[in-house]
């Protein structure tokens, strides 16, 4: 367990977590503590942690009086293909990070406790949201999204949280669990937090520890290209002359994007002009072994 990895700080929390694998046993612990009226926050994650998932855990622990982290990789968000057996897993370290960033409780279940062998039931978000981006068919597709809305629904029903933290850097997956929410009528309240970067601009991901040393620092063009998009935007009053700057600050990195797009933030429709609702640029590009993804939010 190599904790230098993360931060330099000297921990000082007292990182006692509690770990569940059976969602009866968490309910079961949650019963009492939410009958003394004590708020829950509930902060998903897939594990490797870095600085990204602990300002979720952060914020849940300064807002809510008891905090459930899980930690799940969920295999129904990775098509054939995608990088579910190799993606990067610590849970010792995971815990202790946990611990120390304010976590009561763990929620760590086997694949068969969430998906039982007759399991046939998915919640799926329709429409352009699961659809562009991400979800377009020729990228991960809209099935990418209807695991996470599948399983980010079981959780919110073991766990009951009254917040639940997610991270902007998944801005897409945030304006679909914020349909979900609303489109079902879930009694949870969504903070969506802003990106974490690494110094030279790179967004935090578990997926970061595929790149090797020359990838890594080409990595960091994606975040200077939405830099140059957002420049470009605001002095020329142009989302093409954005987009083409974006374009230009990549292929200097030899980096070729799967998309690199503007969209309405919330309902992630094309943009017709500027000037009106927050506009959302992301971007995703194959660098090296890692497939990654940034994204601007843009106040025209
Ligand atoms: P993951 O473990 O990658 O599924 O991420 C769990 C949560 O952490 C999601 O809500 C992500 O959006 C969020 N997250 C991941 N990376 C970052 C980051 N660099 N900054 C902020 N939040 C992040």
């Amino acid at each position: 367990m190599n904790l230098d990895l993360l931060s330099g700080d000297t921990p000082t929390r007292n990182a006692a977590v509690s770990v569940f694998r059976a969602k009866a046993a968490l309910r079961a612990a949650l019963e009492q503590p939410r009958r003394d009226g004590q708020t829950i926050g509930l902060v998903p994650t897939m594990g490797y942690l870095h600085e990204g998932h602990l300002s979720l855990l952060r914020a849940a622990r300064a807002e809510c009086d008891l905090v459930v982290m899980s930690l799940f990789v969920n295999p129904t968000q990775f098509a054939p293909g995608e990088d579910l057996d190799r993606y990067p897993r610590d849970e010792e370290r995971d815990l202790w990070l946990a611990g120390d960033a304010g976590a009561d409780f763990v929620y760590a279940p086997a694949v068969a406790e969430v998906y039982p062998d007759d399991f046939s039931t998915a919640v799926e978000v329709g429409g352009p949201l699961t659809e562009v981006f991400d979800g377009d068919p020729a990228r991960r597709g809209p099935g990418h999204f209807r695991g996470v809305t599948t399983v980010v629904a079981k959780l919110f029903n073991v766990v009951g949280p009254d917040v639940a933290y997610f991270g902007q850097k998944d801005a897409q997956q945030a304006a679909v669990i914020r349909r979900m929410v609303r489109d079902l009528d879930f009694p949870v309240r969504i903070e969506v937090l802003p990106i974490v970067r690494e110094a030279d601009g790179l967004a935090m991901s578990s997926r970061n520890a595929y790149l090797d040393p020359r990838d890594r620092e080409r990595a960091a063009a994606l975040s200077r290209a939405l830099g140059a998009v957002e420049r470009t935007i605001r002095e020329a009053g142009s989302l093409q002359a954005g987009l083409d700057a974006g374009r230009r600050e990549l292929a200097g990195a030899g980096i070729e994007p799967e998309y690199l797009e503007a969209r309405d933030a919330e309902r992630l429709e094309p943009v017709t002009e500027l000037g009106g609702r927050p506009v959302l640029v992301a971007v995703a590009a194959q660098v090296g072994a890692a497939r990654l993804i940034d994204n601007v939010l843009i106040h025209t």
